[in-house]
């Protein structure tokens, strides 16, 4: 243990000057490792660990520093690091209230402070998954209960055949996940009515089609390229009015709330029925850690209560509330990390991160290259203006091991997508990664 804490130090402070990819050489000497037999005897924790770090360490993706903008990745902040070994130390299986009353317990105080983040309604039902997918699955889930019960129809007991039809409406630009998470609950992706959206990807409410019966209408606060914000206002407005239950999928953008500056940016969003957000992105915390919000808890019970059984002592059970039955403390690492940075750390990492996404998208117009979106948070998607020319900057960026950022197709274009999402990126890592983003640039 002692020992998995130096090296993992040690593996931090390294971060600073390693390659941001894993150089071809050290991902090829963990392969040769790795093949290799099962031993027929045991094996020393010390000689394990010795192994990990000697061949695994130098063939990771260095996300957990300052200069990855890949997807969008948060790193771990060194509070939730250390809650993270001491959690694992404790291995508690969170199934209920009886099963860890620890690990409810942190999970209720978590709850209890990101619902002020978010400026949730007190009813909010909170419950922790794997990411934002997981998130965007249990919280449809219970909305696709709800709105068949209001049409008379309970859909865990009588199943989808024969029920009343189901609306469900995204924006044309709504997340991979979401896509992925509908068919599982019965909603074909040929059948969901899709809502043209805006240039900067933000879904239209003047093209909303008119709402009535069973609906739910799905809505971004973030879209992943842009991060751009529906707007969300005149959406729920007419959503509600129609019945409808909808969904926000915040998985980072959510967490502007926690800044005073950019608070404005999800105005009536707290207004939804449920969320998805993430706390392995922006809040840095380990993977991996989702977050469902869900305003309704008899239906999202309703839709994931494996039975009354496992019910024993009436306080916080969590199998009651997600697909998991076991399931790590994912609460512990969450309370760390509000805990360490409290409300003015959290608004400082968000406003640290825009702000460093401001500039770097200014220096880079300065110097003649495309910046495709409004950058209104922490994305800045980055153009040649040829498909070609921004694929090459691409990877030569990657090559060079001093920033990672990842390629995108956004508008019918090729393009850079960087995000900003990491309590270890410094301003003097955006000076080194505007110098790299440049050099790839030119060549
Ligand atoms: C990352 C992301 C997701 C999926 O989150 P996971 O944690 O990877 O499951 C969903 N929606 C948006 C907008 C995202 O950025």
């Amino acid at each position: 243990m002692a020992d998995a804490a130096r090296r993992g130090t040690e593996y931090l402070e390294s971060l600073e000057t390693r390659h941001v990819f894993p150089r071809e050489a050290d991902i090829a000497r963990l392969r040769d490792a790795l093949h290799a037999p099962m031993p027929s005897g045991p094996t020393t924790g010390a000689e394990v660990l010795r192994f990990l770090d000697h061949y695994g360490s130098p063939a990771t993706v260095a996300s957990a520093g300052g200069r990855y903008f890949g997807f969008v990745t948060g790193g771990a902040l060194p509070a939730t690091v250390a809650s993270h070994m001491l959690a694992t130390a404790w291995d508690q299986n969170c199934i209920t209230f009886t099963s860890s009353p620890a690990a409810a317990l942190f999970d209720e105080a978590a709850f209890r402070w990101l619902k002020e983040i978010f400026k949730l309604p007190a009813e909010t039902m909170g419950a922790f998954v794997q990411g934002a997918t997981a998130a965007n699955f249990t919280a449809l889930a219970a909305a696709r209960h709800e709105v068949l019960a209001r049409a008379g129809w309970n859909v865990e007991e009588q199943g989808l055949r024969g029920s009343p039809g189901v609306t469900v409406i995204v924006g044309e630009e709504v997340h991979g996940s979401i896509n992925r998470v509908l068919p599982l609950l019965g909603f074909g992706r040929a059948q969901l009515v899709r809502v043209p959206v805006d240039d900067q990807g933000r879904l239209r409410a003047d093209q909303l089609p008119a709402i009535e019966g069973p609906t739910i209408v799905c809505i971004q606060a973030g879209n992943v390229n842009s991060g751009a914000f529906d707007p969300a206002p005149a959406i729920i407005d007419r959503a509600q009015a129609g019945g409808a239950w909808v969904h926000v999928d915040g998985a980072f953008g959510l967490w502007a709330a926690a800044s005073a500056k950019r608070r404005h940016l999800v105005e009536a969003f707290e207004r939804a029925d449920s969320w998805a957000t993430d706390a392995h992105k922006w809040l840095n915390v380990p993977y991996d850690c989702g977050i469902a919000f869900v305003r309704h808890p008899d239906a999202q019970r309703a839709a994931m209560s494996i039975s009354g059984d496992y019910l024993m002592m009436g306080g916080r059970d969590a199998i009651e509330l997600t697909l998991d039955n076991s399931r790590r403390a994912r609460g512990v690492d969450v309370w760390a990390a509000l805990q360490s940075l409290g409300r003015q750390g959290l608004a400082e990492l968000v406003d640290r991160n825009c702000d460093q996404a401001k500039w770097l998208a200014g220096e880079l117009k300065a110097a003649g290259i495309g910046i495709l979106n409004d950058v209104v948070l922490n994305q800045v998607v980055v153009s040649l203006g040829d498909d070609v020319g921004t694929k090459r900057m691409i990877a030569a960026l990657q090559q060079s091991g001093q920033a990672w950022c990842g390629g995108t197709r956004w508008h019918g274009q090729e393009a850079m997508r960087i995000s900003i999402s990491a309590w270890a990126t410094t301003d003097k890592d955006m000076r080194t990664t505007l110098r790299s983003i440049l050099a790839a640039a030119e060549r």
